[in-house]
Order: C-alpha cells, then structure tokens, then sequence
C-alpha cells in the first residue's frame, strides 16, 4: 500500500512538473512580441580572435531576453518556442535591425566593428532575407563585409534550394557566412560543397575534452583539416582555457571565441573591453 502511495505521489509530482513547463511554454510564447515592443530584449556580443595576429575580428550576436516576470529566459529555450511559434521571423528582424544600428553608432564614434548574427530555418527560408538584410545595410552606411551570417545545416537543409539561392547572393554582396554547430547533427559533405560559405565553426562540445580525448582531438584535427582543403576559415568555439587555445593554434584553427577570451557583454562594454584587449 505504502509503495502505490508512493508511486502516486510521484506520478503526481511528475504531473505537476509538466502542468508548470507547458504553463511557462505557453506564458512565454505568448510574451514574445511584446519582448520586441516592451524593451525586454537585448543583445550580448561575444568576440571571435584571429588565432595568427591576435586582433579581434568580429563580434558575435546573441539575443538576450530579461522578462518582467520570469527573469533571464535562455535563448536555447526561447529561440526553440519562438520558432515553433511562428514568431522567430520577428525576433530576427529586430535583431538585424538593432545590431546595423550599433554598428552605425559605433562608426559614428570612429570604431571599425563587425558582428555576426544567428539565423534560423525561417530567415533563410524567408524569400525577403536579402533585400532585408541589404536594405538595413544600406539604410545604415555599412558595408555587407560588416555583417556576417552564422547557419546551421539542418536549416539550411529544409529548403536547400531556396537557402543556397538566398545565401549567395549575399556572399556575392560581400557577406561572410559561417555554418555553425558543425560536427554536430547530420554533417552532409556533398551538401557543404554546395553552400556558398566562408566559416565553420567547430560546435563548442568538442572542446570540452579536447585536451583529454583522443577522439575529441581526432575529430576536431580533421574538421580543421577537411575545412582548409575546402578553402574555408576555421572557427572554434566555446574555447575555455590557454591549453585549449594553444591546442587549437597547433592545430591551425584559424579564429578563437569562447569564455576563456570573453563572456559575451552588452553593447555598452564593447568598446571599453576593446582597448583593454591584450591580443593573444
Ligand atoms: P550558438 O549560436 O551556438 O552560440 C554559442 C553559445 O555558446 C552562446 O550561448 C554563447 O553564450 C555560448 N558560449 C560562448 N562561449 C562559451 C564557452 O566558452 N563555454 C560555454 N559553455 N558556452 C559558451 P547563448 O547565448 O545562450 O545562445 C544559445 C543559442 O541560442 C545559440 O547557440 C543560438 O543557436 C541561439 N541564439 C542566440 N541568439 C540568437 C539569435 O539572435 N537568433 C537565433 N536564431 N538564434 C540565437
Ligand atoms: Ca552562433
Ligand atoms: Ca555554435
Ligand atoms: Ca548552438
């Protein structure tokens, strides 16, 4: 008697637990275009490291929401329900929207900054993305090379006909795309040929044991490898101490981000954590 009890009580908690997760699912979906209007989001920029020369080299975009009620939602969950929600198209328009006017400001004040932002399946299935996104370029006095792309090939692949067309013709603008979370997922060769892009970067779970794992070390020696025979430039991210950079150098990784280098910072200590930057 005493084990059913328990069983139910468990089952209960249980149910409880999932009745909470798909309340806060179904509270956030239905606050995330008030997040654009209402000024809950922002955007985090982490750096990217030339692993040759030590400068850094662009700045990566990621979205940040601080909601009234709930606190700091992780993009990995909020980006997931925006997409499935249909409202990802809304969150990425003004994430390029606001980071042009970052860049601009920055130029303004006489600072040469590049960026890149994450897109997802919708954005490069969006058949307006290039106009989009030249048109903000333009709208703004900055140059396509200003703003890169970061993909990755599962979006790419739901319509990869739509998403190479789209792609190269902003690679030929002059933007520079990069596949991220590569090794992860379903890695096609043949597929990667076809797209027109300028980066890989190497997902940041391979970097964990890097130093420790002869597999780890394998399979990040031929990604490197594989991506300079295709004339790419490597990327690893989620680097996390000097024995990981100094591997990853030895290895001919071409650029560096990760905490090790920097956390990513809001747009206010950009500048500041610039001209306090040692290059490696
Ligand atoms: P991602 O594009 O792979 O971004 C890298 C993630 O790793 C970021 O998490 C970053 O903060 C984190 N990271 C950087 N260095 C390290 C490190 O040394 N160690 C560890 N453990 N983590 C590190 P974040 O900002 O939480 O973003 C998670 C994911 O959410 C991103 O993964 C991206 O897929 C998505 N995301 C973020 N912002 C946007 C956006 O504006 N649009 C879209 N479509 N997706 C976004
Ligand atoms: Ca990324
Ligand atoms: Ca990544
Ligand atoms: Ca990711």
């Amino acid at each position: 008697l005493g084990m059913a009890r328990r069983q139910h009580r468990r089952h209960q908690t249980y149910q409880e637990g999932q009745d909470e997760q798909h309340l806060r699912q179904l509270t956030l979906i239905r606050d995330l275009q008030e997040a654009v209007s209402g000024q809950q989001l922002w955007i985090a920029y982490q750096p990217k490291v030339d692993v040759r020369s030590g400068e850094v080299i662009q700045f990566e975009a990621l979205m940040r929401w601080q909601h009234p009620t709930l606190g700091f939602v992780p993009p990995d969950e909020f980006i997931s329900l925006a997409e499935r929600s249909g409202n990802i198209r809304i969150l990425s328009r003004w994430m390029i929207d606001t980071v042009c006017a970052q860049l601009h400001e920055w130029q303004r004040q006489g600072h040469h900054v590049s960026a890149a932002i994450n897109l997802s399946a919708a954005d490069v299935m969006d058949i307006d993305l290039p106009e989009r996104l030249l048109g903000t370029l333009n709208h703004y006095g900055l140059e396509p090379r200003q703003l890169g792309l970061e993909v990755t090939e599962s979006a790419v692949m739901q319509d990869a006909d739509l998403a190479i067309q789209s792609l190269e013709q902003l690679s030929q603008a002059g933007m520079l795309i990069a596949v991220d979370d590569f090794g992860t997922g379903y890695s096609s060769l043949a597929q990667l040929k076809r797209l027109p892009v300028h980066e890989l970067k190497i997902d940041k779970s391979f970097m964990l044991h890097l130093n420790t794992l002869e597999d780890d070390l394998t399979i990040v020696r031929s990604t490197i490898e594989l991506g300079h025979n295709l004339g790419l430039r490597l990327v690893a991210e989620g680097v996390k101490n000097q024995a990981n950079a100094i591997l990853l150098g030895q290895l001919g990784c071409d650029y560096l981000q990760g905490y090790w280098i920097a956390r990513p910072m809001p747009a206010y200590q950009v500048i500041a954590w610039l001209n306090d930057f040692q290059p490696l």
